[in-house]
């Protein structure tokens, strides 16, 4: 069974010294054997160390790593199961691809025609039969970056790891290497973790998502549920393209009506009226200030203005084909964007009325950036 457990685990660069730096913060996670984790988050947020320190490239600072039942924080990196994928591939400009897949078996003594044998499947894998005699120089990026999947295949470790494998290759291969390691997961059947900073690489990818934000998990949930149920701001606003929009404001009761009131850089914005989930919402949550988060594409034109329409002026139009981006101004001064089907022409300067589906939207505290449940 290779589950891979995080408890407490804590990573502190040059503890003690001036230019130490806390870089994860006591996580807790368990990846399921067999999954498909996908660590995502910001630059600078932890993912590669904590890829790491699985890996045991980076030692462990706080907390305990377990790899099946086995504690593995002070086991060698070439004892625990596991093999790497790295962005730059790593591979050795001298050596043959064979040459490139075969070494790590090599060095463990493997005999000769297991060599060959687990070599020339994961070859076949991969698309690389043809090329096995080829050095890296004459090979494609894409081509180069099977090499170093087909370097991890033949190890048959418990455990993959994949750091950003896909960022130094170009947007069409990116999609398409996305699918085959996704295909070579269903297939290989093995427990992979792999870390990227793009977004639709998590969401296409994983069976689960890890949002990590600043050294802390914000959010691990499959990928259509961190869309739909954000628990908080960070995760809403990093899952989907484009964001989530958020309107500041605050909840009025007015004649057993509750409305939405945006406030705005210039004072009050626009006013809605809410319905059924959201004023449920709204009078959990009382008076205070409140976000009101509303996807871009839960926003719809409507022909006339309603109780519950946001006017709001066309900055920029953006025709991408099949639909067309709103980019548009709140009569508060706040900025927002609109995913609209493309059958209509609009106008720069033009005020339209906007109807957010509520079932679909949300409210966070500004304080705590947390959803209101
Ligand atoms: P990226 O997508 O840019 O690689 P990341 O989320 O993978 O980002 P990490 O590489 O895990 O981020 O780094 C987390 C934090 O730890 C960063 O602020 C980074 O500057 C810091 N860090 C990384 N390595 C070291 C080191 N050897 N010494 C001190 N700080 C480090």
């Amino acid at each position: 069974m290779a589950t891979v457990t995080l408890s407490n685990l804590d990573k502190t660069y040059s503890p003690g010294k001036k230019d130490s730096f806390h870089a994860v913060k006591s996580i807790d996670l368990e990846i399921h054997d067999k999954e498909f984790m996908v660590f995502v988050g910001p630059s600078g947020c932890g993912k590669s160390t904590t890829l790491r320190m699985i890996a045991g490239l980076e030692e462990i600072t706080g907390g305990i790593l377990k790899i099946g039942d086995q504690i593995m924080n002070d086991v060698e990196p070439k004892n625990r199961g596991i093999a790497m994928v790295f962005q730059n591939y790593a591979l050795y400009p001298h050596m043959t691809l064979f040459d490139n897949m075969a070494f790590g078996l090599k060095l463990s003594k493997t005999p000769r025609d297991e060599i060959k044998r687990r070599v020339d499947e994961a070859s076949e894998i991969l698309g690389l039969t043809e090329m096995l005699d080829r050095k890296p120089k004459a090979l494609s990026g894409g081509q180069r970056q099977r090499v170093a999947v087909g370097r991890a295949i033949v190890r048959k470790p418990d455990v993959f790891l994949f750091d950003e494998p896909l960022s130094n290759l170009d947007a069409k291969m990116r999609v398409q290497m996305r699918a085959e390691i996704s295909r070579l997961h269903a297939r290989l059947d093995a427990t992979m973790i792999y870390v990227t900073h793009d977004q639709v690489e998590a969401m296409t990818m994983g069976d689960r998502i890890c949002v990590m934000k600043d050294g802390n998990i914000m959010q691990v949930d499959e990928p259509l549920k961190l869309y739909n149920d954000p628990q908080n701001m960070f995760v809403a606003g990093f899952i989907g393209s484009p964001p989530m929009n958020f309107f500041h404001g605050v909840c009025t009761e007015q004649d057993g009506k509750i409305y939405f009131i945006e406030k705005g850089a210039t004072g009050d914005g626009f006013q809605i009226e809410l319905q059924d989930k959201l004023a449920v919402l709204a009078r959990k949550h009382g008076n205070g200030p409140i976000v009101l988060g509303v996807r871009p594409e839960d926003m719809v034109v409507s022909g006339s203005k309603g109780s519950d329409s946001i006017d709001a002026e066309i900055d920029v139009s953006e025709p991408m084909g099949a639909e067309t981006y709103l980019y548009l101004i709140t009569p508060g001064g706040n900025h927002f964007i609109a995913k609209v089907p493309a059958d209509h022409a609009f106008n720069m300067r033009q005020t339209v009325h906007l109807k957010c589906n509520q079932e679909r939207s949300t409210f966070f505290d500004p304080e705590t950036e947390n959803v209101v449940k």
